[in-house]
């Protein structure tokens, strides 16, 4: 019997079911994916493209194109509500779409409005990933023009440490004149070794970057950070990596959530509640055993939400999801090394980047498969 298949989100879980759907429709499946943007900017490369490393074609995957190609209707839109008894998915735009079985993978957001007063254009929100495109292009246009700008990156995390490195090779390359500040919080890169923190901190202080560990942004004004400790640090542009947490979709429709308001779902990737409901990357939380918000576990998911999909709509064995205990990080220094860390091996040089560009390319074309190479101007879409 033909059904109805509505994938929430082109983003890292879904890349596999979207590349292969046509195997539903084959079995006379009707699929939807609805989603923010046609594009899907993989967030590993999103600081080598602020740095202009990456070109935008080589970032992105044409989720619109991908999905019409195999048979499927794409709709550009968000989710804004879930009503999970009569399957209805209300978007912004107003319309509703009904489902049989959907499967979310929509993500995590900055939570800025913690921070700021309300939405600056000179603050920018690390996640969505084209956020540091834009930046990148506002920078460029504040160059040419002789300006000197000053930086402030707030957050001390991984995220904030690759924005901060791109951000100098951005200014370097291009000779921009300006200042960096990176505010880190408790410390940079707290939940890491000791010698990730060490070999961070003296390759952004060796290239001039001023890190401020021990405060806290309290809240950020139009040109003005507040830190905890009293001070004030004034910035023309702002990066905000203060950490990042599933929209409150979930919630606010009423499903179970984890801790962190992410779809609480089970090893099978599947609602806990609702049989037709599934969900991966970012925006679900593992039950008992919530998971790192990291792109390496929405990869990991793919197949299995590939399979199990498959399997809700036409019967079959669910396959489960066992998570890695460790994983690979490489972080992009943006000076053409990086910083290898997988549990307790630690080492930095030319060769981790060589190695992350390798890990990170092959992933690329193991998708990219609407053309996206060929596309040349850096459309910000
Ligand atoms: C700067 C930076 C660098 C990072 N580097 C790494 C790294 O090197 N390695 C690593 O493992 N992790 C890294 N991460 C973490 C990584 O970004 C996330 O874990 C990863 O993006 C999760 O993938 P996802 O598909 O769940 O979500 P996302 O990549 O956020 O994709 C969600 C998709 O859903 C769409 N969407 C959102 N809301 C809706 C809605 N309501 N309705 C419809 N569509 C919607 C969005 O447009 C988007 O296409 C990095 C994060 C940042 C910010």
């Amino acid at each position: 019997m033909s059904k109805h298949l509505v994938l929430v989100g082109g983003g890292h879980a879904h890349l596999t079911a979207i590349k292969n759907l046509s195997v539903f429709t084959r079995a006379g499946h009707n699929v939807t994916l609805i989603s923010a943007s046609p594009f899907h900017y993989y967030s590993g490369m999103g600081p080598g493209m602020l740095s202009g490393t990456y070109h935008p074609s080589q970032v992105r995957f044409h989720v619109r194109k991908m999905a019409e190609d195999r048979g499927a209707s794409f709709v550009e839109d968000k989710v804004v509500k879930i009503d999970p008894v009569r399957h209805v998915l209300f978007l912004q735009s107003g319309s509703a779409v009904i489902y049989d079985v959907v499967s979310f993978n929509t993500g995590s957001e900055v939570p800025v409005a913690s921070i700021a007063d309300a939405e600056q254009d000179n603050i920018v929100p690390v996640k969505p990933v084209v956020n540091l495109l834009k930046a990148r292009q506002t920078i460029l246009e504040s160059i040419r023009k002789g300006e000197t700008w000053k930086y402030a990156v707030i957050g001390g995390g991984p995220a904030g440490l690759e924005i901060c490195a791109n951000l100098w090779r951005l200014l370097y390359a291009n000779r921009g004149k300006g200042t960096i500040k990176l505010i880190a919080g408790e410390k940079l890169m707290p939940g890491a070794p000791e010698k990730v923190r060490r070999l961070a901190l003296s390759s952004l202080a060796g290239r001039g970057v001023e890190i401020i560990e021990g405060s806290f942004v309290k809240s950020i004004k139009q040109n003005g950070v507040a830190l905890t400790d009293g001070r004030t640090l004034e910035f023309d542009l702002a990066f905000a990596a203060i950490g990042i947490r599933p929209a409150r979709l979930f919630a606010e429709s009423g499903l179970p959530t984890g801790a962190d308001g992410g779809l609480l779902v089970n090893a099978h990737l599947r609602s806990v509640a609702h049989n037709d409901i599934f969900g991966g990357g970012d925006c679900v939380s593992l039950q008992g055993k919530p998971l790192a918000k990291v792109g390496v576990y929405a990869v990991r998911e793919n197949p299995i939400l590939f399979h199990n999909l498959q399997a809700a709509l036409d019967g079959g064995e669910m396959m489960t999801f066992k998570p890695q205990p460790h994983y690979l990080l490489i972080f992009n220094m943006g000076n053409g090394r990086g910083i290898f860390w997988k549990k307790d091996w630690v080492w930095d040089g030319r060769l981790a980047f060589v190695l992350k560009d390798y890990i990170d390319n092959r992933f690329m074309r193991m998708f990219q498969v609407s053309g996206e190479r060929e596309d040349k101007p850096e459309v910000t879409e």
